[in-house]
């Protein structure tokens, strides 16, 4: 064990543990991140479709299991920056109303322990650290804010302003989504985000995209307080005798087991690998899993119930970068029926290329081809609610086991009924009504076929809450059973809302942020330091 001893250990550095380094940095504090992938290697395969999405070059190669014992390759990502190298950037606010108890028809969708307005302050500096593009008051879900986003939406193209229209004059309130990429439309010569057709799903090659490697990582380990540890695979934490604090942290690295230690230590290495990691980390004290006398940890797993529809057109769909309209008239219910339904917006423009891979229907007379140069790639999300039987547990191999049964699918159902609706209202100067012939479900993880595997927007596997008994983290994020551990990605939810998760957990990690380095006493130096980068 290494005699050096950390103020804080980082353990991931994703939406929340690269947040949390970034801000920690100015405060001078010994920081360690520790990281178990390396950088994405930048190369042309970033932007190749065919090496991305039918190959799966970037997704990890590990093998977990599902309930019924059953090989799950999941779509995920171990990188600096996590799973956001690979996000489709689009970063949305939490609804106001999602703080709160929400009835659905599946059930209950339970109450935060914060409100709104105590994220409200921190959301905005994520929006302005991730450099958020958006326009306020277009959305009509979207909560009260404090300033303006910091900067203009990116602009929709011809095919997708003219979608945006129709659908307006349909009654509808389509919007701009919010997306963190460093578009800079005015002066384009200068832009450093080029609006290219490989950004959802893709690493971006030239840096543009705001993810946290390149928006936080970076810029934390310049600061010489902060070290950055990469292909450093936390094993396990472990606990002093009484049980109350990790003295330890294992790392397996360069085939090597070393321990480093720390006065606070913050998990963040997503919401199924942080369960796992505490769940691995059973000891005496903690029979069930570290810091897990609720038994809460590892259950309640959700990942919204997402799809893709495809809507083929006579009319072709030139759009390179599509991500950028979306429709929230139905979160909350509509007139004809009082429950939540969810949200939509688009993924990246599909290719052929990806098609081919996982596309089950064909329209008649279309090629893939065709079909990939004529469809508006609609993206939806529906709340999945709480249920403590979904849950990660380690099998007898020490392998993840994901077990998921899905619920509350007929908001889903509904939304999608509602999509079809709407596209139906929309005209076409020379094919008129009839230009949309259809809506296609696609199976988006192309090559696997297991929906369970797209665990992208994977939350609530340690909740937070007042309560001991019912939540394994404290409002603060702290730990009930243990003083010095903290968590800080997407596992703290305790309902996933139905629009993208990475803003709240950037946002929420800042606020956990301020609470460390109040408990560090470095809250004063580290504002200090911030102001001055700010004006550099
Ligand atoms: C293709 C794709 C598109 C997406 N699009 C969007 C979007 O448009 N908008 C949005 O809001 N969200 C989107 N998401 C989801 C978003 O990326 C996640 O919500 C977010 O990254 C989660 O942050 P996190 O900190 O919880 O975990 P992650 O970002 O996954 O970070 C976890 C980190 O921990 C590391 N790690 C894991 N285990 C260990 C260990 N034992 N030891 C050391 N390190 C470890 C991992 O390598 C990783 O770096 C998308 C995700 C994907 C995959
Ligand atoms: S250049 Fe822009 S659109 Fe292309 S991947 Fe990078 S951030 Fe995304």
């Amino acid at each position: 064990m290494s005699d050096y001893r950390y103020d804080v250990i980082i353990i991931g550095t994703g939406a929340g543990g690269g947040t949390l380094a970034y801000h920690l940095a100015p405060s001078g504090k010994r920081i360690l991140i520790l990281e178990r992938g390396d950088y994405v290697p930048r190369e042309k395969a970033n932007w190749d479709p065919k090496i991305v999405n039918v190959e799966g070059h970037y997704n990890t190669k590990e093998s977990w299991l599902d309930k019924d014992g059953k090989d799950l390759h999941p779509h995920t990502n171990y990188y600096v920056g996590g799973n956001t190298k690979f996000y489709g950037a689009a970063l949305f606010r939490l609804r106001k109303e999602d703080f709160s108890e929400l009835r659905h028809h599946g059930g209950i969708s339970p109450e935060w322990p914060i409100s709104y307005d105590e994220l409200e302050s921190y959301y905005t500096q994520a929006e302005n650290l991730y450099q958020v593009h958006g326009n306020r008051g277009e959305d009509p879900t979207e909560p009260s804010a404090s300033s303006p986003y910091p900067w203009p939406a990116v602009s929709h193209e011809p095919r997708i302003q003219q979608l945006s229209d129709d659908f307006a004059h349909a009654g509808l309130k389509p919007f701009h989504v919010p997306v963190g990429v460093m578009l800079d439309e005015k002066n384009p010569h200068k832009s450093r985000c080029i609006r290219c057709g490989t950004c959802d799903g893709f690493s971006c090659l030239v840096g543009a995209k705001s993810d946290a490697q390149v928006v936080c990582v970076d810029e934390a380990i310049k600061h010489p307080n902060v070290t950055l540890l990469t292909n450093s695979l936390v094993k396990k934490l472990e606990t002093g005798p009484s049980g109350h604090e990790v003295k330890s942290v294992v790392v397996e690295r360069n085939g090597r087991v070393e321990a480093y230690s720390a006065d606070i230590v913050v998990v963040s290495c997503g919401a199924i690998n942080s369960a796992a990691l505490l769940l691995r980390s059973a000891n005496d004290k903690h029979p069930h899993g570290l810091a897990n006398n609720s038994d809460v940890v590892g259950r309640n797993y959700m990942g919204h119930t997402n799809s893709v529809l495809m809507a083929v057109s006579k009319c072709p769909n030139p759009t390179i970068f599509q991500k950028t309209l979306g429709v929230n008239d139905y979160y909350f219910g509509s007139s004809d029926w009082q429950y939540p339904m969810g949200h939509i917006s688009f993924v990246g423009k599909l290719d052929a290329i990806t098609l081919r891979a996982g596309a089950p229907a064909i329209a008649p007379n279309f090629t893939l081809e065709l079909m990939a140069q004529h469809s508006l790639d609609f993206w939806l999300t529906s709340e999945d609610l709480p249920d403590p039987n979904n849950r990660v547990t380690i099998g007898r191999d020490g392998k993840i086991v994901l077990s998921y049964t899905p619920n509350n699918l007929e908001a889903h159902e509904r939304l999608q009924a509602k999509l079809k609706h709407a596209m139906k209202q929309t005209n076409c100067a020379m094919h008129g009504h009839e230009c949309h012939q259809g809506l296609f479900g696609r199976n988006l993880y192309v090559g696997q076929r297991i929906p369970l595997a797209g665990v992208a927007h994977q939350n609530g596997t340690i909740r937070f809450g007042h309560d001991p008994k019912t939540s394994a983290l404290d409002v603060n994020c702290k730990a009930h059973d243990v003083n010095n551990l903290y968590v800080v990605d997407g596992s703290f939810f305790p309902s996933s809302a139905a629009v993208n998760p990475a803003l709240t957990i950037m946002a929420n990690a800042l606020r956990v942020g301020d609470h460390l380095l109040d408990q560090l006493g470095a809250a004063t130096v580290a504002k200090e330091h911030q102001l001055v980068g700010a004006g550099d």
